[in-house]
């Protein structure tokens, strides 16, 4: 007998998780609604790691259960803190800005965190906090949702998919990854707070309805092969 695939031991139960290409297919017996409302839920109650001390609300996510693009932030920052909603501050309205470019609004995507809760002071989330809550929550976001792209914002969330890349070398670059067609972006509030930025992901963002289109041609993300791969090649020394 043929041995069974690794998606048929997922569907099936045999595995619970596995970080190959199939991590992100939904088990067929899963409702995305359902699914996401207990992801929720959990993330309301969540005590897994230090940042529940000071969150005023947790930050699941929000949007269409079924959508075709999730967004994935950094972390929740003061507004969302209060609102208990992703992307409500400044940099929210500037993502709101660029998907009416491109002819879409927030409620047709979904729009998340690697981290549920805000970082004390909006420092950057610790390892331990990011491998925590992607395991127990962003992971079975994305496979509830099941998108046909995943657009990180900012490095955090790059590096889950696309470990060790280097945002100015891949930034707005359709790649596989995990099964799943990823696109790199800078965070909007990078874009707001260095103003070069702004027409980068402008133009990044303008060509997202593109690159889902031609999202077969992607090709698959291969990590630099050492750290040196992603310096700039050493400047020749001048003679004179
Ligand atoms: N920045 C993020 O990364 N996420 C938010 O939800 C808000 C600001």
């Amino acid at each position: 007998m043929a041995e069974a695939s690794p998606r048929e031991r997922y569907e099936t139960g045999e595995v619970e998780r596995c970080y190959s290409d199939f991590m992100l297919f939904r088990r067929s017996n899963v409702d995305p609604t359902e699914e996401l409302k207990r992801v929720s839920q959990e993330i309301a109650v969540c005590e897994k790691c230090e940042l529940h001390f000071s969150r005023k609300h947790a930050v699941p996510g929000e949007g269409l259960a079924n959508a075709d693009i999730v967004f994935i932030g950094e972390g929740p920052g003061f507004h969302e803190n209060e609102q208990g909603r992703p992307f409500v501050g400044a940099a929210g309205k500037f993502l709101e800005e660029l998907l009416a470019k491109i002819g879409m609004k927030r409620e047709q995507v979904y729009i998340t965190n690697v981290v549920k809760c805000r970082p004390p002071g909006n420092r950057d989330p610790k390892p331990e906090e990011v491998e925590i809550c992607t395991n127990s929550y962003l992971d079975r976001q994305l496979q509830a949702i099941n998108p046909k792209v995943i657009v990180t914002l900012g490095r955090y969330s790059m590096s889950r998919f696309l470990p060790n890349a280097k945002i100015s070398n891949v930034h707005g670059q359709p790649l596989r990854a995990k099964g799943c067609l990823v696109v790199p972006m800078y965070h909007p509030a990078a874009a707001l707070h260095q103003a070069s930025l702004k027409p980068v992901i402008e133009r990044d963002f303008s060509r997202l309805p593109e690159l889902i289109a031609k999202a077969s041609d992607a090709p698959e993300y291969s990590e630099p092969s050492s750290f040196n791969d992603n310096k700039e090649p050493p400047k020749q020394l001048s003679l004179f």
